[in-house]
């Protein structure tokens, strides 16, 4: 199946989508995974270890990971974060037997890991939303479900980046600082950055509270374009108010009814930062899928809580 620049891809009960300007390079290994996951190479590189995601359930068994196989990809260290919606970067790479994550600038949760300098992956998992790497053999992932998983390439100097994005992230500039801790660590030209931006939720299900809309206002100097009004008057009411209800209640009862619902395009928020950041247009390639609107694919934090799976983003550079 395939729409847009993504095609969707099954294969052994496993199915993951890939995205065509990225598919395009033989050297390069990319997915972003599903619901139908199978273990893949996270189980034999230990991502079940106890790098979770925020919010992922501690005894999640291995298949909720949803870490796709994908061909190409075994013999892969597999890079993973604490994610926690920070603007916390690292680059990783290969150090003996196993990884070392650089953290780059900047820190606020995480001194004493700058203090460091770097670690490796044994001494526990890192917090932090974005990773980067100009070296094979290593697959950087993001688990999701609902935020929204972008991947970056840098095709002259062999180089990829995996981007955790949710509304948080999007307020402290994870993607545009993603693309400046390219240009400082592989020189990367930012016009010529390819950008796949996988599943999340889109601005049809992700109604947001005023205290969503009002950081946004705080924090960037326009939100025009970032918030979808939807009209509640069309829904029928969801009681008849009783004929007991004081007219000032009836009244207040309807303005609740009929204010309008704001609802976050957050792939608007991400394209904005990366055009910001010096990538163009064309070279942006959004997969036109809503998590919550497509439960046979996807898990959704928002519809399903808690308690559901989170889906893997992977990208790497092949040996
Ligand atoms: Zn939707």
């Amino acid at each position: 199946m395939t729409q847009g620049d993504f095609r969707l891809i099954s294969q052994g009960g496993t199915a993951w989508l890939e995205c065509a300007s990225l598919a395009r390079f033989s050297w390069l290994v990319h997915a972003f995974g599903t619901r139908l996951a199978g273990h893949g190479p996270a189980s034999a590189s230990g991502l079940g270890t106890g790098a979770t995601g925020l919010g992922e359930p501690r005894n999640a068994p291995t298949e909720r990971t949803g870490l796709p196989e994908v061909p190409g990809a075994t013999g892969f260290s597999v890079a993973s974060l604490q994610q926690v919606h920070s603007a916390n970067i690292y680059r990783v790479s290969r150090a003996g037997g196993g990884l070392r994550y650089q953290a780059l600038p900047p820190i606020s949760n995480a001194r004493s890991i700058a203090a460091r300098g770097a670690s490796v992956a044994s001494a526990g998992p890192f917090c932090g939303d974005a990773m980067i790497t100009g070296q094979p053999g290593i697959l950087l992932s993001i688990r999701t479900a609902d935020c929204l998983p972008i991947l970056l390439v840098d095709a002259r100097h062999g180089a990829a980046a995996a981007i955790h994005c949710g509304w948080r992230g999007a307020l402290t500039g994870i993607v545009e600082k993603s693309v400046v801790e390219m240009r400082r660590a592989f020189e990367s030209r930012p016009e010529e950055l390819l950008a796949a931006m996988g599943p999340s939720i889109r601005a049809c299900c992700y109604e947001v509270g005023d205290e969503v809309v009002s950081a946004f206002r705080e924090r960037l100097a326009s939100v025009e374009g970032l918030f979808r009004i939807v009209s509640q008057a069309a829904l029928p009411p969801d009681q008849p108010p009783r004929e007991t209800t004081s007219a000032a209640e009836t009244a207040a009862a309807c303005r609740s009814r009929n204010a309008p619902r704001r609802h976050l395009d957050l792939v608007a928020a991400a394209r904005r930062q990366l055009l910001a950041a010096g990538l163009q247009a064309p070279n942006l390639f959004v997969a036109d899928y809503c998590t919550a609107c497509r439960p046979d694919l996807f898990f959704s934090y928002r519809r399903e809580g808690n308690s559901t799976g989170r889906m893997t983003a992977l990208i790497g550079i092949s040996n």
